[in-house]
């Protein structure tokens, strides 16, 4: 234990303590210079590092400028221009109001001001080593201001020590130039890294400022939303569920133009794509917030990072209610090239089951290949069933899948004639704009191009909402069963059916418990094929499986997994109707394009790109 006094540190030492904060990495100086240039109201900005910004680091613009005794000031403790008042606190406009920020660098670097206010004819040059006394002279500068900041930390090795390679080094800062010029696309700048150019962007809109950034493909994979109540507007872009970025570092949130980051609205932002995204993945965003800046307090951290709301709820429900309104207005099918580069995030099998074609076809030519999907793998086993018992257990009945499809006993759909011969005569299609292939995809034709579709995640997408609709208008459509069967079930399932019995009942079955280990089923949804009493053992498996307690709503994971239950099959043949009832249904949906459990249901080939392909263009 020391006994010493309490005593008032010397400035030199607060600022280096202070520094600690505000400046802790090459990354820090850059965003702070950067936003300096930005509040003095620049047009065009240099950046240019060595090494990673360790050896030197210098920020240069266009901006207002100073003359030499706002020059000197501006390296004092809490010295700043931008507030006066508290008044002025409560209501921040620019990105600094600390006053912290070039106290804190010149405290822990060697630091060159160079500034010049267009009234005057001379710059004022002011240098600091280590927080000493500042060295003053003159020299001609075009207008605006200039830092140098070299050997960062020479003078704190505890903190020299903790740098890391320049390439690492390189990348932070090159992440804070990226925010900059994505949230400020009028400014225009030149990023150089060891003499090389990394950027060079001119002042420009939003528009092609994300493209400069981002380059073309990743901005078709974006649509741009806007949404404004009268407290706040929500405008930017936001990536297409199909488009899932494997990390999260492509996510941009700016509140009133400040990068922040602010783990609740990220999470409104998640929480829309909810079901949209393949497991693993994450959205981009790309997101401007703007609030009246008095119900917000952007001084709750020294680099300004984070932000407190009045009311973070209420922001909350607005931007995932905004998210989730743009994804399910827009035109979500992704748009395909089938150039086999992954970088779309759609893993296209086309190509290669196309090639193994001619193989898999068995008999004539034309001969759609039967098969059997597991759909927990995804396999598909080739069934011995010859191919006129699959095509006749469809067409010749008709109206079991068709009801499963339409989901309605009574109403059966009118049966073309023509059209069901044609098909079981195997002729190819002449008028019709949808085709089904290898029992599995269905084809079809629509305005700039094709579709393709997969008929069991479809189907999947449709049972879901019905399912979610069932539980929420607490009302059932349920079919009576002619012959009441009788199962026998696990206690451990006969207790998680009661306590799920309820929702079962929502969903259209109609079950009495007897005892322990048993069950009579008179009645399914009308979407289960009459005989297939074994999808409620199915069922409580899968929900078993999925479910994990308090992770997930019951509801959803039931739904979950009765969509998965009760959807047609890979290998169910199709007939015209159906797959018509099946496309109308799936595009009533909210969101057509992507499977209760996160798989693309549609892919889109634009008739651009088949010409592209063919050399037509
Ligand atoms: P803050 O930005 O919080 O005010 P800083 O330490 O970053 O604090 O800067 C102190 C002051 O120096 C600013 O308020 C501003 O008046 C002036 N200043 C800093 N950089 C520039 C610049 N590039 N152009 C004009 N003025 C500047
Ligand atoms: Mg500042």
């Amino acid at each position: 234990m020391t006994t010493r006094r309490v005593q008032v540190l010397p400035e030199h030492l607060a600022n280096k303590i202070a520094a600690g904060e505000v400046i802790q990495l090459p990354e820090s100086v850059v965003k702070e210079l950067l936003e300096n240039s930005l509040d003095a109201g620049a047009t065009n900005i240099l950046v240019l590092i060595e090494d990673g910004g360790k050896k030197l680091i210098q920020v240069a613009d266009d901006g207002i400028g100073m003359d030499e005794q706002d020059a000197m000031n501006s390296f004092l403790r809490h010295a700043t221009s931008k507030i006066g008042s508290y008044e002025d606190l409560e209501a921040i406009e620019t990105y600094g109001f600390r006053g912290e920020a070039l106290a804190s660098v010149a405290a822990v670097a060697q630091v060159t001001m160079k500034s010049r206010r267009k009234t005057d004819d001379i710059a004022v040059v002011v240098q600091i080593e280590g927080g000493n006394e500042p060295r003053v002279s003159r020299e001609g500068r075009e207008p605006g201001t200039s830092l140098v900041v070299q050997n960062l930390f020479f003078n704190t090795p505890g903190r020299r020590k903790f740098l890391k390679s320049t390439n690492t080094e390189f990348r932070h800062i090159y992440d804070a130039v990226q925010r900059v010029v994505l949230s400020r696309p009028e400014v225009g700048l030149k990023f150089i890294s060891n003499d090389e150019s990394v950027l060079d962007l001119k002042p420009s809109t939003l528009e092609q400022r994300v493209l400069d950034i981002f380059g073309k493909r990743q901005v078709e994979g974006m649509v741009w939303m806007e949404e404004k109540s009268e407290a706040l507007e929500l405008s930017g872009y936001i990536g297409k569920p199909t488009f899932g970025q494997k990390s999260r570092a492509n996510q941009f949130l700016f509140l009133n133009k400040r990068y922040i980051v602010n783990r609740n609205i990220n999470h409104a932002v998640f929480a829309a794509y909810e079901h949209l995204l393949l497991k693993g993945t994450y959205p981009f965003f790309l997101l401007f917030l703007d609030i009246d800046p008095h119900r917000i307090d952007v001084n709750v951290h020294p680099s300004k990072m984070e932000a407190k709301f009045e009311d973070e709820q209420m922001i909350y429900r607005f931007v995932s209610t905004a998210v989730r309104k743009c994804l399910s207005t827009n035109n979500l099918v992704p748009g395909l090239t089938l150039s086999g580069d992954e970088a779309g995030g759609v893993d296209l099998q086309f190509t290669r089951r196309q090639h193994e074609w001619p193989a898999s076809a068995r008999g004539t030519d034309w001969s759609p290949t039967v098969g059997r999907v597991d759909t927990s793998t995804g396999e598909i086993t080739p069934t011995q069933e010859p191919l006129s018992v699959q095509q006749n257990r469809s067409f010749v009945g008709g109206t079991e899948l068709t009801e499963r499809l339409l989901g309605s006993i009574d109403s059966k759909p009118p049966q073309r004639a023509q059209e069901v011969e044609a098909a079981q005569a195997g002729q190819p299609p002449q008028s019709r704009l949808v085709w089904q292939i290898h029992n599995k995809y269905i084809i079809a034709q629509i305005e700039n191009g094709v579709m393709i579709i997969d008929q069991h995640v479809a189907h999947e997408r449709v049972l879901y909402e019905r399912a979610l609709a069932r539980f929420a208008k607490n009302a059932s459509a349920s079919q009576q069963l002619m012959f009441p069967v009788t199962v026998q079930i696990s206690p451990a399932d006969n207790s998680l059916l009661t306590e799920l019995l309820p929702n079962f009942e929502l969903l259209g079955f109609s079950i009495k418990l007897f005892g322990k280990n048993t069950i009579v089923i008179d009645g399914v949804p009308p979407e289960v094929k009459g005989g297939e009493t074994k999808i409620v053992a199915d069922l409580l498996m899968m929900y078993r499986e999925s479910h994990q307690p308090g992770m997930h709503d019951e509801r959803d994971a039931l739904a979950k997994s009765f969509s998965c239950k009760a959807a047609i099959k890979a290998g169910d043949k199709l007939n015209d109707h159906e797959m018509r009832a099946l496309l109308d249904q799936l595009f009533s949906t909210t969101m057509p394009y992507v499977c209760p459990h996160g798989r693309p249901v549609v892919l889109k080939i634009a008739t651009d790109e088949l010409d592209r392909r063919f050399g037509r263009t």
